[in-house]
């Protein structure tokens, strides 16, 4: 898995950072994810690794402007590369789908691909062979989801050295073992799946915010993630302005990391207020203030791919 940030800035675009969109980079899948989709993110997709034909799903957290404007843009952009493009599934809290229909009824666009709305309620909205997405409402000013995404545990690797020395013969016996049974060669010996299998290998866990004030939903949601992806508008010197407005500052974003016993934090959603490098308060002291808290707290940088690793537990 790897975390791309197409837009990390709140509100309003800087010079250095668009407005909220990230990616999911799922690499076994061939595909990716989009979290959120401010104006201009199809431009960033463009300036990114990411490749717009490979984009399956979008997840909208809630549905104010910063995290919304650039959907309709971008889902008609990717129309363009015919027939290259497979389908897209759009999640999005109520209202999402009329959105989409109600502008797309009034400027006319014929999207070339499926595209499928859910309108999302909390619990697990998604799950396959390989991959879970849960959403959970979190506490802003509008109703708001948090979406965490846990891959299943991956089948261990076959022991084939160990099956060579023993002198089973490749094929379907190996397909037996793998699948933890049981085989018996001609001259008698048995052998059990168990002994040449590794271990299943555990997947990753990502976790992503969305707008919020702290909440016990975020801290259920991301419990245990390798990485959890959190907005940080303000600094804690600005706690005032984060409740009036429905955010979190840097200080709360690591305390919702400590308490869910998160591997790491990247925080996202900034105010452009720090983004100058000269000004009285700078996204240094805001990551200072969350590492203060949780030391494995990074600030996400727009275009910067960011992959997500098992931190191994001695
Ligand atoms: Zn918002």
């Amino acid at each position: 898995m790897q975390i791309v940030f197409l837009g990390t800035s709140s509100g309003a675009p800087t010079t250095k950072r668009n407005v909220s969109g990230i990616g999911l980079r799922l690499m076994d899948r061939g595909a990716w994810w989009l979290i959120d989709c401010g104006e201009g993110t199809q431009h960033q997709i463009m300036r990114s690794v990411l490749n717009i034909s490979q984009l399956e799903k979008i997840f909208i957290t809630h549905l104010h402007g910063d995290h919304l404007y650039g959907l309709i843009g971008m889902l008609a952009s990717r129309s363009l590369r015919g027939a290259e493009t497979g389908g897209i599934t759009l999640y999005g809290p109520k209202g999402i789908d009329e959105y989409v229909q109600a502008i797309m009824r009034i400027s006319p666009v014929h999207l070339q691909y499926p595209l499928i709305i859910k309108v999302v309620e909390e619990g697990i909205i998604y799950e396959d062979d390989t991959i879970v997405v849960e959403a959970a409402k979190v506490k802003h000013r509008v109703p708001a989801f948090a979406y965490s995404m846990t891959e299943k545990p991956r089948p261990g690797a076959f022991k084939i050295e160990l099956a060579k020395e023993a002198g089973i013969p490749k094929g379907p016996m190996y397909a037996q073992l793998k699948a933890g049974g049981t085989v018996q060669l001609e001259d008698g010996r048995v052998f059990h799946g168990k002994d040449f299998v590794h271990p299943p290998q555990p997947g990753l866990k990502v976790a992503f915010s969305g707008d919020t004030i702290p909440c016990q939903n975020m801290v259920r949601l991301a419990q245990g993630a390798d990485m959890l992806v959190h907005e940080s508008t303000y600094v804690h010197q600005h706690l005032e302005l984060a409740e009036r407005s429905g955010h979190s500052t840097a200080k709360q974003a690591a305390e919702i990391a400590v308490a869910a016993e998160a591997k790491g934090l990247l925080l996202t959603h900034l105010s452009p207020r720090y983004d100058i490098e000269d000004g009285p308060i700078t996204l240094d002291d805001m990551l200072q203030e969350a590492q203060e808290v949780f030391l494995n707290s990074q600030i996400a940088q727009d275009l910067c791919v960011y992959e997500v690793k098992r931190t191994r537990l001695l």
